[in-house]
């Protein structure tokens, strides 16, 4: 394997790959590292390079697969699955001795001085970390237009966003700047670019993925999760981090299932859709949804039909005010998390004259953008003493409310609910910046999953305007490989469709025609 095929592998052939000795760990990230360097100053999703420990790192992988294949079969399989594989974080992810700007100003020249759990599952995993992608600042976004340091643009079109919040991690992706990255979900930053760039993109249960060394945003709606171009790779990369981890007491228990690391792929996938039963929500079609995003879900869920799916149209009434309640709660919570940028404990700090009330007030009035000092007024308002009961209390009711919508369905015996990801394709930059609320729409499918902490995915389900659609599986708690293996299923499925041999066609753009 050489060049553009090492680029464009997944994970999965990669590890093949490298067991086999038709490709080292090192050529690909010496390739990837060749067209970041090439395609990066228009695509804008890396923050950070770890040119040289990525390439030690991808060094010591290739040592420990050419020490197994010696040893023979039973050693070469043993290796971890993600073993020399690449991979880029989202810039909220601590990393020893790297930056982590969670995309603000306020961490400028912040250098991480620890792992978090799922960085040091990765390095134990033998993984290469790539480096740190950019991002929404704090994750408050849903085009990483809100950065402060540079905007990203979609490897589809580089006049529009890549989506958001975790839009350099799945702009890397869909670059094949990386066959894996990892993004958090909030309210739909991981599905919502996934479903933006063509790629696929995983929210899993609320506590399956520790949290611990993530920045947090809102802390009970925070999720880490996957990006990788097949679910198959996402499976591989969710079951390398997730688990329960001491420290962090949201973290869940609940048993990982191994077909994680073995999900099936053509034909035994696709017959795994017979028999399974889909619940359409009505409300998910919301006013507004852009004809050509619907028709690719419809037609996505006929084809789930033809294979066997049994499809029923359900109604989930508290849909539309899943909205209302995560702009309070999210701000809420994100108005407490931030509280800890004072200027003392991290990042960047303005003194104001040595009165420790104005270096707050020019650390945080400097260090915060707009969108940020937004949330953070909303937010303080609703936990007010005046305004609590009427704003948060009644949130929290609601979002009971919205769980309890969901409960109905798993208890009528449905397998998953298909819904779209986004109503939109990717938009023009600017062509939500001056209107907070029409950002805040974006999101209108993915909120209700993070309210209730139930799994969602995203995955490619075909073009409108020759811009990616994604088709949303949310699931019942813990059902990360069900939904995965429903995921796998869909592309088998759709492996020959026209749409699928489409890559994005503006790559070459990219690198200035070079690419
Ligand atoms: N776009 C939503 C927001 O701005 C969700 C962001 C996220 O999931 N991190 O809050």
């Amino acid at each position: 394997m050489s060049g553009e095929s090492l680029r464009r592998a997944t994970a999965t052939e990669l590890r093949a790959a490298f067991q086999s000795g038709a490709a080292t760990s090192r050529a690909v990230t010496d390739e990837l590292f060749a067209a970041i360097e090439r395609e990066d100053g228009v695509l804008g999703a890396w923050l950070h390079l770890r040119h040289e420990e990525a390439r030690a790192e991808a060094d010591r992988a290739d040592a420990r697969y050419a020490t197994a294949r010696a040893a023979g079969p039973a050693a070469l399989s043993a290796l971890p699955p993600l073993l020399g594989v690449p991979v880029a974080l989202k810039d909220l992810v601590n990393l020893t001795g790297t930056p982590t700007t969670a995309g603000s100003r306020i961490l400028e020249g912040y250098i991480s001085p620890y792992d978090a759990t799922i960085a040091a599952r990765l390095r134990e995993a033998g993984a290469v970390i790539l480096g740190k992608t950019n991002m929404d600042e704090f994750a408050m976004g849903s085009s990483t237009e809100f950065s402060a340091y540079k905007k990203t643009v979609n490897p589809w079109a580089t006049d529009r966003v890549p989506g958001g919040s975790s839009g350099g991690s799945s702009a890397a992706v869909a670059a094949f700047h990386a066959p894996l990255s990892i993004g958090t979900d909030t309210g739909g930053s991981i599905r919502q670019p996934a479903s933006l760039t063509g790629i696929v993109g995983m929210k899993p249960t609320y506590g399956r993925v520790s949290r611990y060394g993530i920045v947090a945003f809102a802390s009970s709606l925070d999720q880490v999760g996957p990006f990788a171009r097949t679910a198959q790779d996402a499976a591989l990369l969710l079951h390398t981090i997730a688990g329960a981890d001491a420290h962090d007491a949201t973290s869940s228990r609940s048993p990982l299932d191994a077909v994680l690391l073995n999900l099936p792929s053509g034909d035994a996938a696709a017959s795994a859709i017979r028999g399974k039963r889909f619940a359409l929500p009505k409300e998910y079609f919301v006013a507004g949804m852009e004809a050509g995003v619907e028709r690719a879900v419809r037609d996505a869920v006929a084809a789930l039909e033809v294979a066997g799916g049994i499809v029923e149209e359900v109604s989930l009434p508290t849909t539309e005010h899943a909205l209302a309640t995560y702009y309070i709660v999210a701000p809420a919570e994100a108005s407490a998390n931030l509280a800890r940028y004072d200027g003392v404990r991290y990042g960047a700090s303005k003194h104001g004259g040595g009165d420790l009330l104005n270096g707050y007030l020019e650390t945080r009035g400097r260090g915060f953008g707009p969108e940020v000092r937004r949330r953070i007024m909303l937010g303080t308002y609703a936990l007010s003493a005046g305004y609590y009961d009427a704003y948060y209390v009644k949130a929290q009711k609601v979002r009971t409310l919205i769980a309890r919508d969901f409960d109905r369905i798993w208890a009528a015996g449905f397998d998953a609910i298909v819904a779209p990801t986004s109503p939109q394709v990717a938009w023009k930059f600017g062509a939500k910046m001056s209107d907070p609320v029409s950002m805040y729409l974006a999101d209108a499918c993915t909120l209700p999953a993070n309210m209730a902490g139930l799994p969602g995915v995203s995955i490619p389900c075909g073009l409108s305007e020759n811009l990616p659609v994604g088709l949303q599986l949310i699931g019942k708690p813990w059902s990360e490989a069900e939904l995965l293996s429903i995921s796998a299923g869909y592309e088998a499925l759709t492996a020959t469709a026209a749409w699928r041999a489409v890559a994005p066609h503006d790559l070459a753009k990219l690198g200035g025609g070079a690419a």
